[in-house]
């Protein structure tokens, strides 16, 4: 929740070095005072907006329509990064979601895995309880530290409130995983099923999504999408990347072997998603760069 707040300040408060008009408003002017036709502004909803940022200036591409094609383009002059057309985003996503994929065997053990593990979930809830009381109290001492430095003069106003602003949010998410917890159920558990819910069909699913469910898929599966000139690599998420990762199960491989193998992978999986919040938290850099 608190990155969310902070991006969004930074987006509303683009910094100096933003021209007065923007570049789209000003081809269009530079286009009627030529004389070309301009059609009217058709609203196209571009699957990849503000999701691609660019590897030279941090900045987010922005989406255009040329020739039925669509392109993701680089707003900074200077910049290498140019243009990306959206079929070369669209199929690395794809080959991403292809290793995600699991086969029958895969999905019989983590069906199998999730069915004894709900069995023992009060005892994964207990553990989750645990871990989560510890965070409470260290985000509150860190709000004192923060405040003590403040109060020392150590740090500025600005940098101060965006600190505490972070901690704030923090502390009640983590006030909601308690909850949450006392509710009953684990919620490591819970994120992993639908995570795995997810995965096992993603290219299918991926195929048929609107633009809306193709974001919203992507940032549940990558934390990053970067172009450096014509390329884009994806920065998948921890989950992501053990299953990307994993070994794979050759056809009539031991059976012993291959339950070992995948106890492992979803021990790590779980894992991930037991501590999942912690990834949400802005780092340090990502609180500069809004500032
Ligand atoms: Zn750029």
């Amino acid at each position: 929740m608190g990155v969310m707040r902070v991006r969004k300040t930074g987006e509303l408060f683009p910094g100096a070095h933003e021209p007065l008009v923007n570049k789209q408003v000003f081809d269009r002017v530079q286009m009627i005072l030529e004389g070309k036709t301009v059609d009217r502004v058709v609203r196209h909803d571009f699957t990849f907006r503000r999701m691609l940022r660019c590897t030279g200036c941090e900045r987010s591409l922005i989406g255009e329509l040329q020739k039925g094609h669509v392109y993701y383009r680089c707003q900074t002059r200077q910049c290498p990064t140019k243009t990306i057309r959206e079929e070369i985003v669209d199929s690395a996503v794809s080959r991403m979601l292809s290793l995600l994929e699991l086969g029958p065997h895969e999905l019989e053990h983590a069906t199998q895995w999730m069915r004894n593990a709900h069995t023992d979930e009060h005892a994964y809830r207990e553990k989750e309880l645990q871990a989560a009381t510890l965070r409470l109290d260290s985000v509150r001492s860190r709000v004192h530290r923060l405040t003590d430095a403040f109060i020392d003069g150590l740090l500025e106003k600005t940098l101060f409130e965006q600190r505490k602003n972070a901690l704030v949010g923090e502390e009640g998410e983590t006030r909601e995983m308690i909850q949450r917890l006392n509710g009953g159920s684990s919620i490591g558990l819970q994120q992993m099923e639908e995570f795995l819910e997810l995965v096992k069909n993603a290219p299918f699913v991926y195929k048929h999504a609107n633009a809306a469910e193709k974001r919203e898929m992507l940032r549940s599966l990558v934390s990053n999408l970067r172009v450096t000139d014509r390329n884009v690599s994806l920065e998948p998420k921890p989950g992501v990347h053990i299953l990307i990762n994993r070994p794979r199960i050759a056809y009539g491989a031991p059976s012993r072997g291959v339950h070992r193998t995948w106890n492992g992978i979803l021990e790590a999986l779980l894992k991930v998603f037991t501590a999942s919040s912690d990834e949400r938290q802005p780092s340090i850099k990502t609180l500069k760069a809004a500032a």
